[in-house]
């Protein structure tokens, strides 16, 4: 039987009847957006009261699993589990994986069956996680999505009268020894029958085939995303991907294929490169029904116009917004996605991760700065650990952030401050407890009784060299400095990434910057030419002087950090270090760009594209006052 909301005269009645069953994943027709936008009203007016469902559910469901069992002695009390049972990173829980994905029962952390692994990206941390997951795990992403379309459904309207080009793709998965699929937590929702069988009943609503996104050669699955969206492009509303960065991924594609894809459309065929028959059946069969060389004509004089500034909107004249996550790492993405998009509203949907989906954009035509997620209280157990921070005022005498040092301060959901920062705790209903997820927030406000958080960054220090210590927001504040020295050279900056150069002494720290020129054309060449030796190394001078004191400090001293350098890279240089992530196993879907490199590898694919170096020829000021006193 389907939910029906009721108004609330009864809460715990009201919510005894939402969640029908003990996975408190209300049961609804995904279509049906007025009761998904009510199931948002009752998830967060009573956000308390289904955290301690929630917890009440995982400790019934698991006490007398060996991890909890360890700490509690079978009792499922919840004031002793939030006494007796530790707050963990991945260190801790990786053996009791290892131990599943070797064969052993998985009731030593969960009382339902662990059915696969989630694979996590291991680009935003750094380290590939593998995240437990049961039957009913995927229930709970899929209901997570569907109660975001129909916010965003809320938000925009008319989308029911055209199509969504969504750029998904699946990753290649494996088994454990115990025979459990090991997979990006994306490629297990899109390879599961509900998904394909709601795809293709849906078919009227996105202009891919599901063959698409499970092609197995994503250069495959995205000739045959790009060439339907083309075909369909009159009845294109919405355009995304997971991440920003998958989808400029996208568009540096169409650059280099468009010509082809218009010869494909003029000839109603599809290139012969494109072997993978259910992609080729799909396109042919259903989507292409012959030539059409009026389309390729109009497609053609568009793509030709340089600069590609607004090609989003030229290409897909009706789309109304594009979706993709712009939050976090993915920030810097955005003025990109802006150029491309010419003035169309970016939607940053969801807040989700392996372990767990959590929360959802309930504005999405929120500016990127402005995005909030409020996380949904049925979701998980969710707790916070106080951290201080830069805003926050608690800085230590030094003038440096006192590195997220707890406040000894562990809070439920509907506790935290507006305005304060949290490191994200989880525990899960397939069995992690107390799991530390390494996202620093911010509460910006409160929907009913839900907080909605910005996310501000991974915990995770990214550079060091000796005691100073530069998060991956550090240096995207100042690297943010640095952007607009660059527009005196007409170049913009597209990615970026670093790493902690400790082969010589003193260390320093290296940047490696992709720029291209801001017509969006150009080889690395013509990007040469546009290089100005004095602007770069000044660059490399007010990114020095935005890092925050500690590292300030130890430059200064000249001994312990050598000058900031910046390799300027060619266009491609990043497109060949994400191939080198994909190719050890992150996901399309999911990848960011790591901010800090450490494999040689990597750094070796990087330098091999640099087109010029560069150092910073000053010394940062630093105020040696604040360290006498
Ligand atoms: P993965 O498990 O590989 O999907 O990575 C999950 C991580 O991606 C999260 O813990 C966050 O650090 C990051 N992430 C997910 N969603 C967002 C978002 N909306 N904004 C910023 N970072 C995000």
């Amino acid at each position: 039987m389907l939910y029906k909301v009721e108004t609330m005269k009864n809460p715990s009645s009201t919510l005894d009847y939402m969640f029908t069953s003990s996975s408190m994943i209300p049961s609804y027709d995904p279509y049906d957006h007025l009761l998904g936008i009510q199931l948002v009203e009752q998830l967060t007016k009573n956000a308390s009261l289904i955290q301690e469902m929630v917890l009440d559910e995982i400790l019934n469901r698991n006490s007398e699993t060996e991890y909890l069992h360890g700490f509690m002695k079978g009792e499922r009390d919840k004031d002793l589990f939030r006494k007796q049972v530790p707050i963990v990173d991945y260190d801790k829980v990786k053996p009791y994986i290892e131990r599943i994905a070797n064969g052993e029962n998985s009731n030593i952390i969960s009382g339902k069956p662990i059915v696969e692994l989630f694979r996590s990206s291991g680009t935003s941390g750094g380290q590939n996680k593998l995240m437990p997951s049961t039957e009913e795990d995927m229930d709970r992403h899929i209901f997570m999505n569907n109660i975001l379309n129909s916010v965003i459904n809320k938000s925009v309207k008319g989308l029911e009268e055209g199509k969504g080009m969504d750029l998904f793709f699946i990753m290649p998965e494996f088994t454990t020894p115990s025979g459990l699929p090991c997979r990006p937590v994306l490629t297990s929702m899109y390879k599961r029958r509900q998904f394909r069988e709601r795809y293709s009943n849906f078919c009227n609503m996105y202009t891919s085939p599901y063959a698409a996104i499970i092609c197995t050669d994503n250069r495959q699955g995205m000739y045959t995303h790009l060439l339907c969206g083309l075909i369909q492009r009159d009845e294109v509303l919405r355009v995304g991907a997971i991440f920003a960065s998958a989808f400029l991924r996208a568009m540096k594609f169409l650059e280099e294929h468009w010509q082809e894809l218009c010869l494909d459309i003029r000839t109603g065929d599809v290139s012969r490169w494109v072997t993978d028959t259910s992609c080729r059946e799909a396109v042919l069969g259903k989507i292409m029904t012959g030539p059409d060389a009026e389309l390729a004509d109009v497609i053609e004089s568009e793509c030709k116009k340089h600069p590609w500034e607004g090609m989003i909107k030229r290409l897909w004249p009706k789309t109304k917004f594009i979706e993709v996550i712009v939050t976090g790492s993915m920030m810097q993405y955005v003025p990109l996605l802006e150029f491309y998009g010419g003035g169309l509203p970016l939607v940053s949907p969801r807040y989700a991760s392996s372990e767990c989906s959590f929360g959802i954009n309930l504005r999405p035509l929120d500016k990127p700065c402005d995005v909030a997620y409020t996380l949904l209280p049925n979701m998980c157990y969710y707790e916070f650990i106080r951290v201080k921070d830069e805003e926050d005022g608690a800085r230590g005498k030094d003038g440096n952030i006192i590195a997220d040092a707890p406040v000894e301060e562990v809070v439920p959901l509907v506790d935290v401050d507006l305005g304060c920062y949290y490191e994200l705790i989880v525990t899960t209903f397939t069995g992690l407890y107390r799991y530390r997820v390494g996202d620093i927030l911010q509460v910006t406000g409160f929907y009913n009784a839900a907080p909605q958080f910005k996310f501000v960054r991974r915990r995770d220090v990214v550079l060091s060299i000796d005691m100073d210590k530069t998060t991956e927001e550090d240096l995207l504040k100042a690297i943010s400095a640095a952007k607009p020295l660059l527009s005196q050279l007409s170049i913009l900056l597209s990615d970026y990434t670093s790493f902690a150069d400790i082969s010589s002494h003193p260390g320093h720290y290296v940047l490696f910057w992709e720029l291209i020129p801001a017509t969006m054309t150009g080889t690395s060449k013509e990007l040469a030419v546009l290089l100005d030796r004095k602007v770069l190394e000044e660059c490399c001078a007010v990114v020095e002087s935005c890092l925050n004191t500690v590292y300030r400090r130890y430059r200064s001293q000249g001994t312990w950090i050598g000058p900031l350098e910046i390799r300027v890279v060619g266009n491609g240089a990043f497109d060949a270090l994400m191939d080198l992530c994909l190719s050890r196993g992150s996901s399309v879907n999911q990848y960011k760009t790591p901010r800090c490199i450490k494999s040689t590898d990597a750094i070796a694919v990087l330098d091999e594209k640099v087109v010029g170096r560069y150092f910073s020829q000053k010394v940062p000021h630093c105020n040696w006052e604040l360290y006498k006193s």
